[in-house]
């Protein structure tokens, strides 16, 4: 930061005091979103260094029991690759991250922790080929009340990042499905199971040879295996469709 830059971040600073959002410390003016002991103990899943992390063996599984339980009709033979930034503990204070970009409106925290995740994914070898990014989409009625899909906040990011296109409008989400918030993990599977289809009209703009899916946390994975369905349905199952979210909650 330079020296006039250090002043206005000062003068900003005694405006409106930006505070760390895991802790709620006052910034110093050389620290962003977290402080810096937030920022020290910041809880990183490193799922990008193994793709057979806990989290692509959750989706993966799910996609198995999904095809089994279809009759076996809709093969596919990938292995989906899936990552996420940190790991997301009810009790720990880094769930404010999601939290403040799911309902606190803010997008420019969402950007910044986005930028991390895609300095980290497109390091991994599996995410390398990613061709078209995919947010998981809102209902519009929610997405309306919310005035932005926080999925989207991020797939920008890592499209941009990635040298991506972004396909915001592929996935359209049908029916709307209540906050899952407080439903047990066959409930929400219940929930979401066919919440999510393919635009033709728009899908057919795009020719994708490896789709990655993004949203804000992967819980029990039932949405993105809900999404994953609804593409793999429509482009056959030589497409490889791999996820990535911020935050991830451990099992
Ligand atoms: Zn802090």
């Amino acid at each position: 930061m330079d020296g006039i830059g250090y002043l206005l971040s000062s003068l900003a600073d005694l405006a409106l005091p930006r505070t760390c959002m895991v802790c709620g410390r006052q910034l110093g003016v050389r620290e962003s979103y977290l402080c810096i002991y937030c920022s020290a103990d910041f809880p990183f899943t490193h799922f990008w260094d193994s793709p057979h992390n806990e989290m692509a063996d959750r989706l993966n599984s799910l996609i198995s029991r999904d095809m089994e339980e279809s009759g076996g009709s809709l093969s596919y033979e990938r292995y989906s690759g899936a990552s996420a930034l940190f790991f997301y503990r009810s009790g720990a204070g880094y769930r404010h991250i999601a939290q403040q970009l799911k309902y606190g409106k803010r997008v420019d925290a969402g950007r910044f922790f986005a930028r991390l995740l895609a300095e980290r994914i497109f390091q991994a070898e599996e995410f390398r080929s990613v061709d078209v990014v995919v947010p998981v989409p809102l209902h519009r009625r929610r997405r309306r009340e919310r005035g932005y899909n926080q999925a989207e906040v991020i797939a920008e990011v890592l499209a941009a990042s990635g040298g991506c296109r972004m396909a915001k409008d592929m996935l359209v989400r049908g029916r709307y499905t209540e906050t899952q918030t407080k439903l047990s993990v066959d409930a929400k599977k219940a929930n979401v199971r066919g919440a999510f289809r393919v635009a033709a009209d728009k899908a057919r703009k795009y020719s994708p040879s490896h789709i990655l899916l993004v949203d804000d946390v992967f819980t029990t994975g039932a949405t993105i295996n809900a999404c994953h369905h609804a593409l793999r349905s429509f482009y056959g199952p030589r497409l490889l469709i791999s996820a990535a979210t911020l935050g991830f909650v451990g099992g």
